[in-house]
């Protein structure tokens, strides 16, 4: 035999005409005209059309074309021919038709069918959603994110570290944590990787980073929290400010969406996503004139309140007013933030901030307390029992650097750039009060 070669849809051009070739995939759609017979044949890349004329075409192969089911994987082998009907500009003539699966019938939901389907739907059979390239673009583009995000913090002397997720204690409040059984003890999933790269900040690993998973009991059901998202942490030491920190994420997530803009072209077509590269420097805005920000927009905030959904929404849309897509909310009341974060001394407020994206919070950090008797002070003023953090409160008393850091969803980040209605877009199988299953 001689040689055939294997080929993606995306791979064949005009110019293969007369070559031999296969290309496998799953099929489409399947129409047997009585004389003609037609397969659209789907894979990673795209669609090629699979041309069968009766009267050139071997008997066997007219008859799995004509029992073949919608989405069945097969492999086909034939002689590719120009074609202006076709896309792309290219037909095969099969020669040979192997169904590597069937596909059972009904299928629980369609793959081209223009019908809307519920999103429950989707999430229950998300195996077959994510056959539409709109679908999988999502997580190409996400893919190509976390790259942009190494090589930026790598490019900044940044090492990459893993922390535990089955941890003994919270760092970000008792009410999202979820408890396990941990052989005789109780433990917990991971929050954050927040106590841990903290103490990191002693070691002389002054820059780390961390991309993983951090789980919160989330009790609402929103279109931006879940129960397990990717966490993007960053913690530096020896900073003078807050402001430090700020630079940093400010240039990675404009190296990010620039990246995005640049190698995610395709995707972004296939998802009719318009980004654009957010104004820079991020403005910034003190949270007591956030709170009046969205006050003369109708709501009716007290000072020391979260902004919440509604106000960071409003906020969003005052500032895409003045063409602003990324801003940080900063001096936010140290009552509103974790024991971690550093006071303003003489003032109610903390060094820390959060970063929005287009009317969503997709940030938090800030200047840590790095003095410890500062930092028990503060966790007892939280109600915690400093003993239950020795670990933790130890890396602090034999030589603790001023440092800061940042938490950032790298979901919501997705969400905001896409413009997608919900976080759980982002997510292969999202995970929240309901869903636990696929
Ligand atoms: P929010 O106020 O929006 O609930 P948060 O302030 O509780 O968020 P942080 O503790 O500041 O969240 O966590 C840092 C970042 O992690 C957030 O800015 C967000 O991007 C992301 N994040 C936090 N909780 C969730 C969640 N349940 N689902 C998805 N992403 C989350
Ligand atoms: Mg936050």
């Amino acid at each position: 035999m001689s040689e055939v070669k294997n080929r993606t849809s995306m791979s064949l051009t005009p110019a293969d005409a007369d070559s031999e070739v296969v290309v496998q995939g799953w099929a489409q759609d399947v129409r047997n005209l009585g004389g003609i017979s037609f397969l659209q044949l789907r894979d990673r890349y795209g669609i090629v059309q699979v041309t069968a004329p009766k009267k050139r075409t071997a008997p066997e192969v007219m008859e799995i074309m004509a029992s073949l089911s919608r989405e069945s994987v097969v492999r086909v082998t034939g002689t590719a021919k120009a074609s202006e009907q076709a896309k792309g500009g290219v037909e095969v003539l099969p020669t040979r038709l192997e169904v590597l699966s069937a596909a059972a019938v009904p299928l629980p939901m369609g793959v081209i069918d223009k019908v809307n389907v519920e999103p429950d739907t989707r999430f229950d059979h998300r195996f077959m959603d994510l056959r539409k390239p709109e679908a999988r673009a999502v997580f190409e583009i996400k893919s190509t994110v976390l790259a942009l995000i190494d090589q930026y913090l790598v490019d900044n002397g940044f090492v990459e570290i893993f922390t535990p997720k089955l941890v003994a204690s919270g760092a970000e409040g008792g009410a999202t944590l979820f408890e396990l059984r941990y052989f005789d003890k109780t433990a917990y999933l991971a929050q954050s990787p927040q106590l841990y790269k903290q103490m990191l900040m002693s070691t002389g690993l002054d820059r780390v980073f961390e991309i993983g998973p951090a789980f919160r009991a989330e009790p609402s059901d929103t279109v931006r929290h879940v129960s397990e998202f990717i966490s993007f942490d960053g913690e530096m030491a020896y900073i003078d400010s807050q402001r430090d920190v700020q630079r940093m994420i400010e240039g990675c997530t404009q190296a990010v969406i620039g990246g995005v803009i640049e190698r995610c072209q395709k995707q972004l077509e296939l998802l009719g996503a318009n980004v654009s590269l957010p104004k820079a420097p991020y403005p910034i805005i003190a949270y007591q004139d956030a709170v009046e920000m969205v006050n003369d927009e109708g709501m009716k905030l007290a000072l020391g309140e979260d902004l919440g959904t509604e106000g960071e929404k409003l906020l969003g849309e005052v500032m895409a007013r003045q063409g602003n897509e990324m801003y940080w909310i900063e001096e936010y009341p140290e009552e509103a933030k974790p024991f971690y974060i550093m006071e303003k001394d003489g003032t109610p407020y903390s060094y820390s901030f959060d970063l929005d994206y287009k009317g969503q919070e997709i940030s938090s950090g800030g200047q840590r307390e790095h003095r410890y008797d500062r930092l028990v002070a503060r966790m007892e003023k939280k109600g915690l029992d400093p003993a239950a953090f020795n670990f933790y409160l130890e890396a602090f008393r034999f030589g603790m650097p001023p440092h800061g850091g940042w938490g950032l969803g790298i979901e919501r980040l997705v969400q905001k750039m896409l413009d997608l209605p919900n976080i759980r877009e982002a997510i292969l199988f999202p995970r929240d009060r309901i869903r636990l299953v696929p």
